[in-house]
């Protein structure tokens, strides 16, 4: 029986569980759609990584990956029908687009009779598989990963037979469009490279992650996000490495692991409360009071440059314009100064991030963000207002970071770096807004909502 194999968010040739179902199968044309929804959404680096991605899928699987443009809910069926196909293989999405397009996807297909069959997930765990001794699912991180764990599952032998990949030519495909050009270099985006990398966290910094992880100037996190997110890398391959042992030894490994586990979390909450893509969780924050006139939009305008005048939201701004990812501890600090500093929708930055970011997933972004507003699952929600000053005294202590990414500043002593001031420094722009002042404002704020 022919088969086609859709591949989206599982780039790879290899632990592949739907691709190797689709193998087993018999003859299997690989396919990618470039669809318009995500090309529209994603800006230069996401494309560059994400052709790239794709050239070096083709290579894997010897040549043989079909590419077509086009709406998935026809051009699925189109290439099925070419090649005779009585299945289609996908890895589940549990997003909401993927979700209606997939049910859309299987309704016309079906009309020809073509099942739409889903194998595995990029989850270790499958998103709605979670769940307390009632069925409910978990609103909270940590209940969810004492019941995450023990779902855990070691990847399958999986291997998938490329011999049965049906021959280049048989299937109309269509060459992928050119990498934009980028002024910098990110990752390579190939199977091989996500390993390496992977391997050499493992040798290198996976021991003392756990203190290493919060500091923006060392290379002290695995930068695998993604590689994860296109699916280069499956979650399973980097638990498989892990140990696990409850001694002091493995804390490194299990903080890891519990990491891993946010994005699984995320995806969970996600799945259940689809809406809470780009609405507030807490019902309650909606009524709080954002700023959206035109000031609010030449503040964030400012905030998107990395221009605010406190060096380390300016350093994680520009560090995402330059290379396509932020340190965690910057997302937070840039996601706080814009919801609690400058009273902003977190929409905006939501949507920003996901334009820039090559790791831009919807779950992990958009609830990260929810957490950082105090709209989300964070339980102690909006009282945590990062003091831009003292996150930097914190985290960059020796201003390395800031340094790196802020060249106004390349000069400036490191007892003035964290916040030049209105004195400001020669060339780095003054504070756009006074920080002590502005939390007072989002407290106030938050008390009309809440009471408190
Ligand atoms: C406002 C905001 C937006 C974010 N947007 C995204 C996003 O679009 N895509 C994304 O993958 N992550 C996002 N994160 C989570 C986190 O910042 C990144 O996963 C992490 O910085 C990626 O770097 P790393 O691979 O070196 O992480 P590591 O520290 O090496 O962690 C390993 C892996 O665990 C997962 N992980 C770690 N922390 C988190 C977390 N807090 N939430 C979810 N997963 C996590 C990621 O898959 C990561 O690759 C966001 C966080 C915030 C606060």
């Amino acid at each position: 029986m022919t088969s086609v194999m859709w591949f989206r968010r599982d780039l790879r040739g290899h632990d592949n569980e739907a691709l190797a179902a689709a193998c087993a199968d018999g003859p299997c044309v690989p396919l990618f759609v470039l669809d318009p929804v995500f090309l529209e959404r994603a800006g230069p680096a996401r494309l560059w990584f994400l052709f790239g991605a794709l050239e070096s899928l083709n290579d894997t699987l010897g040549g043989t990956l079909v590419v077509r443009a086009g709406d998935p809910v026809e051009v699925v069926p189109a290439v099925a029908h070419e090649a005779a196909a009585e299945a289609v293989y996908v890895a589940k999405d549990f997003a909401p687009y993927g979700r209606r397009r997939d049910m859309a996807v299987a309704a016309v297909l079906k009309k020809s009779g073509v099942r739409l069959g889903g194998v595995g997930s990029p989850y270790a765990v499958e998103p709605g598989s979670v769940t307390k001794d009632d069925g409910s699912p978990y609103a909270v991180f940590t209940p969810f990963y004492k019941r995450w764990s023990p779902l855990l599952t070691p990847l399958g032998e999986s291997d998938p037979l490329h011999s049965l990949l049906v021959a280049p030519g048989a299937v109309r495909t269509q060459p992928l469009p050119p990498r934009p050009k980028l002024d910098v270099e990110l990752p390579t985006p190939t199977e091989t490279a996500a390993h390496e990398r992977w391997e050499w966290f493992a040798d290198n910094a996976l021991s003392g992650y756990y203190e290493k992880r919060n500091t923006p100037g060392i290379d002290g996190t695995s930068k695998l996000s993604m590689y994860l997110r296109f699916g280069l890398l499956h979650p399973k391959q980097l638990i498989a490495d892990l140990v696990i042992d409850g001694t002091k030894a493995t804390k490194d490994h299990e903080h890891f692991r519990s990491e891993l586990c946010w994005r699984e979390f995320y995806a969970d909450v996600l799945f259940h409360q689809p809406n809470t893509a780009w609405e507030n969780l807490q019902s309650k924050m909606v009524a709080m009071r954002v700023d959206t006139d035109g000031r609010a939009k030449a503040r964030f305008e400012k905030w998107c440059r990395g221009e605010t005048g406190y060096p380390i939201v300016d350093a994680g701004m520009r560090q995402l314009l330059r290379t396509g990812w932020m340190h965690n501890r910057m997302r937070m600090i840039t996601a706080s100064f814009l919801v609690k500093d400058l009273h902003l929708p977190w929409q905006w930055g939501a949507r920003h991030f996901m334009r820039h970011l090559v790791d831009g997933d919807i779950a992990s972004n958009n609830h990260g963000w929810q957490w950082t507003a105090g709209t989300g699952t964070d339980a102690a929600p909006y009282f945590r207002i990062f003091n831009p000053q003292s996150q930097s005294e914190k985290f960059d202590p020796n201003g390395t970071y800031i340094r790196e990414f802020v060249p106004e500043l390349a000069d400036c002593p490191t007892r003035q770096i964290h916040f030049p001031g209105a004195g400001g420094f020669a060339g780095y722009a003054t504070p756009m807004v006074d920080h002590s002042v502005e939390r007072e404002e989002s407290l106030a704020r938050y008390k009309a909502v809440s009471g408190k």
